[in-house]
């Protein structure tokens, strides 16, 4: 672009994932030499949807998005629309044949090529489409500055090898691949020192497969840790399946590395995560639930569910149940199985569990995990913990919330001592199954 030039107007608007939000920065840092970010897509030369496709719900917001976006498109005709992410890459020229307002197609590893295919649909008038999946692509040059405050997202490694019956994402994000160890120490340096974060999250569909050139995740974290200033590392989502023991004495000998695994279940039964094609059983995962916590002391878990996949019975439920009771997960994201295209379970299992019984397993899972967290949100009243100040609560600036150690959000009342980037101690004085509540007893840094 020529100096002086006036830039055109970019919007993007993010659907699913943190890597999804990650990868909405890569794009627009792609993008940063000709387009500035718009908050309205009203304003916008160029309006990017960065897409999810784990379920059908996802889908349908989209639709319903570009849907809106018709009346804009006739009235600024110059506007280009795309769709980037796993849609994008799952659905390819279905997308357009829809009749929706869509210029540009761009899968998770296209993201480099957008100016141009922004240049051809100009020229061409014609839309276009760029799904190829990569081996090698990491954008492991591009920092976008995913930042939240004092907090930070920083992608280590994309795509993933698992192939789990129900899950779409080896298909639309490809194969395993890991960004180098010097590029993520690189980017977390610059973000904690000239950006002022203190807490980074490192993400990868499977983060416990890191590697690259001989470094393995656990190492990854020592180097973090070793030659930065980040005050707190979180990562997300390791697989239950091999998960090293050598990452959880990290986590219990550095007070840098947070007590806090997500460890995603998926479902209590082992025939149910055998057709799941999860490789691990029931006994593996509560095995190394109960490693996790004597290793780990103070830990908190996490974990995703999914009810009602295909053949699931009442007494499979029921295992999701109990693994759930035991594993007492401080939070679980919990959904209903919604089939996808391309995956093994498409094609091998029907999706024959109906639709009510899938909302009322749903249900009562909501309702135990609630009593559970609840439970063990009842036994830190009269507790002290180190909580990082990310900002006001969301209902009201007479409160800071934050995070312990292990992840669970403090809200407690504003106090000029205390500002976003810091870490204050709190005594929790009362909770409820999602937040603690606390008084603020001094500052420690
Ligand atoms: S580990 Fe399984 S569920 Fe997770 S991204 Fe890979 S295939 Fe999907």
């Amino acid at each position: 672009m020529e100096a002086g030039a006036t830039k055109e107007r970019l919007y993007v608007e993010t659907y699913g994932c943190q890597m999804n939000t990650y990868d909405s920065g890569l794009v627009a840092k792609i993008l940063s030499d000709r387009f500035s970010a718009v908050q309205n897509p009203e304003q916008a030369d160029l309006i990017l949807l960065n897409t999810c496709a784990i379920r059908e719900k996802a889908h349908e917001k989209v639709y319903g998005r570009l849907g809106s976006f018709r009346d804009l498109k006739k009235r600024n005709p110059g506007l280009i629309i795309g769709v980037l992410g796993c849609m994008a890459q799952n659905l390819g020229d279905d997308l357009f044949a829809m009749g929706l307002p869509v210029d540009i197609l761009a899968g998770p590893d296209n993201y480099r090529s957008l100016p141009s295919l922004v240049d051809e649909v100009r020229d061409s008038r014609r839309h276009r489409i760029l799904t190829r999946l990569s081996l090698d692509e990491t954008y492991g040059d591009i920092q976008p500055n995913v930042v939240q405050g004092c907090l930070a997202f920083v992608t280590i490694m994309r795509g993933c090898d698992n192939f789990c019956s129900f899950c779409v994402v080896p298909y639309t994000r490809g194969r395993e691949r890991s960004r180098s160890s010097a590029s993520i120490v690189d980017e977390i340096r610059r973000l904690v020192d000239e950006e002022g974060v203190k807490e980074v999250t490192l993400l990868g569909q499977n983060v416990n497969s890191y590697a690259h050139e001989g470094i393995d995740f656990t190492t990854l974290v020592e180097q973090i840790l070793a030659k930065t200033n980040v005050i707190r590392i979180r990562f997300s989502s390791p697989h239950p399946h091999h998960f090293p023991e050598r990452l959880l004495r990290l986590m219990a000998a550095e007070k840098r590395f947070a007590s806090q695994v997500h460890l995603p279940l998926q479902s209590g039964s082992t025939r149910v995560l055998e057709r799941m094609n999860r490789g691990y059983s029931r006994d593996q995962f509560l095995e190394l639930v109960d490693q996790v916590r004597t290793i780990v002391p103070g830990v908190e878990l996490t974990t995703d569910v999914i009810v009602g996949f295909s053949g699931e019975t009442e007494e499979e439920f029921q295992d999701t149940l109990s693994a759930v009771e035991y594993s007492r997960f401080m939070m679980a994201y919990m959904f209903a199985y919604s089939e996808r295209e391309q995956t093994l379970a498409k094609k091998k299992f029907p999706d024959d569990v109906s639709e009510e019984t899938k909302g009322e397993r749903l249900s009562r899972l909501i309702t135990l995990q609630r009593e559970v967290a609840g439970k063990s949100n009842l036994e830190e009243v009269g507790r002290v913990h180190e909580v990082l100040v990310e900002g006001f609560s969301r209902r009201s600036e007479a409160d800071l919330a934050g995070r312990t150690d292990s992840g669970k959000v403090v809200v407690f009342p504003t106090d000029p001592s205390a500002v976003p980037g810091q870490l204050v101690n709190v005594r929790i004085t009362a909770t409820s199954s999602a937040t603690l509540r606390g008084e603020l007893i001094r500052n420690v840094g």
